[in-house]
Formats: structure tokens, C-alpha cells, sequence
């Protein structure tokens, strides 16, 4: 498995300036690339990633001496990058094309070949510059793949993918969970506790409003815009890092605790296209979660199920099966009609997460369809099957 580290640097002011030329050098032979594409499309010719870069190559020193200055690895990566987004946009994964990157407008990064660079302590070494200091270690020991140095703001981080190699573990003893993530509390367990998100996160999005607000009333390209810029990205960056602490707590807890771990499927995509939901989901980071808990528990040892996002896991009743017909997003408890059991919605849809009767289309001892509970009533115990007038 591959695990990547991201960990800022402690770079001079010459090992800056070195990175701002790396990353304008990748940009710039993005936007070559990507208008070399573009010309050859309309001439109506064969496209490959290689073919360009081979062209390129042929040509760059002389007709870009500037990049001498600069890493090989920065010039060389961009073209495999492309090929792999215009796949992306032809299989219809990504909405849009491509995009020509402008200068303060996308992400700042370069990257650097496994065998160009090594980590020794807090320090890794990258060519041309030699050794940059690092906030700390490289978390995982393994075969180093790939590295990618990039900017945030002011800061600058390089994040290593590290081959782990596959060991024994033995899982964890605890017993089976259900999460079922909402909007209200960020998560619901089977075992009856509610997770909320971490409170600072819903100041931090007030004065992120406030700031992107002040920053969009800004004379473009002045000085006092740049000073909101820089302050906006910092505060996006404490918001990203109170999110990231959160998942990481929550997820290393549920991985080390519990054997087994059932989530739902939730179609995050789908989801972030309604404008009212775009927002909570970003915000709670649903699919960092999914991410981090399914790494996890590869090293853990715990196994992550991932249920059917159909299966009606909210309107079932967890301790007899039936279904409710009807059951508005704005009620949180209810009692089944059949069985008397008052349920909490979210820890509810979570044991039925847990249960392993999902996915059944079948038709339960009332007649219902794709009611997802496998078990007859009469094996819960809880009602015979016909009793329901
Ligand atoms: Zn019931």
C-alpha cells in the first residue's frame, strides 16, 4: 500500500527562490503541453503524452535555455500529469478540459523522481539545492515513490508517497460498528454515541466568508489585495488543519477500536451538486473521512465495509425489519409501529449499517420490498410476522 506524507519545510530564502522557479517551470510546461495538445488536436492529429514530451525534449534547451537552471523532474513530470487529465476528462470522471495554469491562480508544485531525493531525520535532500530542513521525520519507512513540493501561501511542504510493506496484524477486539454520517452531528454510532464537528470549525468559516468578501472588494493585483489573499489562505489553512486533526482523531479511534467497520455509500459527488448540502459536506469532509478510515484500517487490521447508499438504512426499524413509508429528513426519532421501539434516526440507520442484512432486495415478513433486513421477524424475536394489522 501507498502512504503519502505531507511535511513542511523549513526552506532558506536562496531554497525559496529555487522552489518558485521549479514551480514556474512545471506551469509553464503544463501550458506548452497543453497548447501543443491543443494544436495538434486541430490538426487532426495522433495525440500521446510522450509523443509531446519527446518534442519537447528535443527542443526545450534550445529554445528555453532557462530551464538548464532547473531540475529535469520539474520539465518532465507535467507531460504524464496532462495524459492523465485528458483521460480523466475523456472517460468522463472530471467535468471540464483541462485548464491553462495561471500564475497565482493554481496550485504551486513540483515533483521529484524517488531516486532524486532522500530524507535523513528532519532533513531531506533535493538536487540542485542540496538539504532542506523539515518540521519533522517522514512518518512512514518503506520504498520511497515519489515526491511533490508544493506552496500554500507562504508555506512550503513536500508530500512523500512511501511504499509500506504488507506485515501481519491482528485486528482489533472491539466489537463491530455502524457509522452513519449526518449534517446535524457529524456522525451517528451503532453503539449509540454522536460525534459532533469540531466547534471552532463553524467560527472559522465565519471569518472565512468575511475575508473572501473583503478580499473579492480588493483592487486586483494591489498591494492590500495581496495582504487579504495571504490572509484568506491562512485561514484556510487553520480551518483544513482543525478538519484534519478532528478526522484523524476520530478515524484512528474508530480503526483501532473496532473489528469490523460499516459505512455507507454515500454518492459525495452527487451530493455536493445541491448548493444547500455543498456546504456542510466540504465542511465535515465525509470523503477525507472514508480516505483515512480505509487506510487505517488496512494497518489496523480492522475491515471497512462499504454498504449500498440505496438501501433504505434510515426508515428501516433496526430491531424488527419493517419499513416506514414515509419518514421526512426533519424527524429525528420515531417509534415503529410494529415493534413499539423508539429510535434516534441517525443511530438507527447506523445499527442497520452494522447489521449484516444489508444489500437483500428481498421482501420482508410484511411484505415489503428491498426492506435490506435479511432476518425475519420472527428470528428477532421482538414480533411474529402477520401480527401487523
Ligand atoms: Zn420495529
Amino acid at each position: 500500500m501507498i502512504l503519502t506524507h505531507r511535511i513542511e519545510l523549513d526552506p532558506t530564502e536562496k531554497q525559496k527562490e529555487y522552489f518558485r522557479q521549479a514551480c514556474g517551470t512545471a506551469r509553464f510546461v503544463w501550458n506548452w503541453a497543453l497548447a501543443e495538445w491543443d494544436y495538434r488536436y486541430e490538426l487532426g492529429a495522433n495525440i500521446a503524452a510522450s509523443e509531446i514530451k519527446r518534442y519537447f525534449n528535443s527542443i526545450k534547451y534550445e529554445a528555453f535555455p532557462w530551464l538548464e537552471n532547473i531540475h529535469r523532474d520539474a520539465h518532465a513530470r507535467p507531460f504524464a500529469a496532462l495524459g492523465k487529465a485528458w483521460k480523466a476528462y475523456f472517460n468522463g470522471d472530471v467535468e471540464g478540459r483541462p485548464q491553462f495554469k495561471k500564475k497565482g491562480k493554481c496550485r504551486d508544485s513540483f515533483y521529484v523522481a524517488c531516486d532524486k531525493f532522500s530524507t535523513r531525520g528532519k532533513t531531506v535532500r533535493l538536487p540542485v539545492i542540496g538539504t532542506v530542513k523539515l518540521r519533522e521525520p517522514l512518518r512512514f519507512t518503506g520504498k520511497i515513490q515519489s515526491g511533490t513540493v508544493s506552496r500554500e501561501a507562504d508555506r512550503w511542504f513536500i508530500a512523500i508517497a512511501v511504499e509500506i510493506p504488507q506485515r501481519e496484524v491482528h485486528p482489533p477486539r472491539g466489537e463491530a460498528v455502524g457509522i452513519d454520517l449526518g449534517l446535524a452531528t457529524f456522525a451517528a454510532l451503532s453503539n449509540g454515541e454522536k460525534v459532533a464537528a469540531p466547534k471552532p470549525l463553524g467560527k472559522g468559516l465565519q471569518k472565512l466568508r468575511r475575508l473572501s468578501r473583503a478580499h473579492s472588494r480588493k483592487q486586483p493585483g494591489s498591494h492590500n489585495c495581496q495582504k487579504t489573499a495571504l490572509r484568506l489562505a491562512h485561514c484556510h489553512r487553520r480551518i483544513g488543519n482543525i478538519r484534519r486533526d478532528f478526522l484523524h482523531k476520530f478515524t484512528t479511534r474508530m480503526s483501532k477500536n473496532h473489528a469490523e467497520i460499516f459505512v455507507e455509500d454515500l454518492n459525495v459527488k452527487g451530493m455536493v451538486q445541491n448548493r444547500h448540502l455543498s456546504r456542510a459536506i466540504h465542511d465535515v469532509g465525509w470523503s477525507e473521512m472514508r480516505r483515512q478510515l480505509e487506510y487505517k484500517s488496512h494497518l489496523d487490521g480492522s475491515v471497512v465495509t462499504v454498504r449500498d447508499r440505496f438501501y433504505a438504512s434510515s426508515k428501516t426499524c433496526s430491531a424488527c425489519g419493517y419499513v416506514m413509508e414515509v419518514l421526512p429528513l426533519s424527524v429525528r426519532e420515531w417509534t415503529c409501529p410494529v415493534c413499539q421501539t423508539t429510535h434516534d434516526r441517525n443511530v438507527n440507520a447506523a445499527i442497520n449499517l452494522k447489521q449484516n442484512t444489508v444489500g437483500y432486495t428481498g421482501i420482508n415478513a410484511w411484505g415489503q420490498e428491498g426492506s435490506g433486513l435479511a432476518r425475519p421477524a420472527s428470528e428477532t424475536g421482538l414480533v411474529e410476522p402477520g401480527t401487523l394489522e
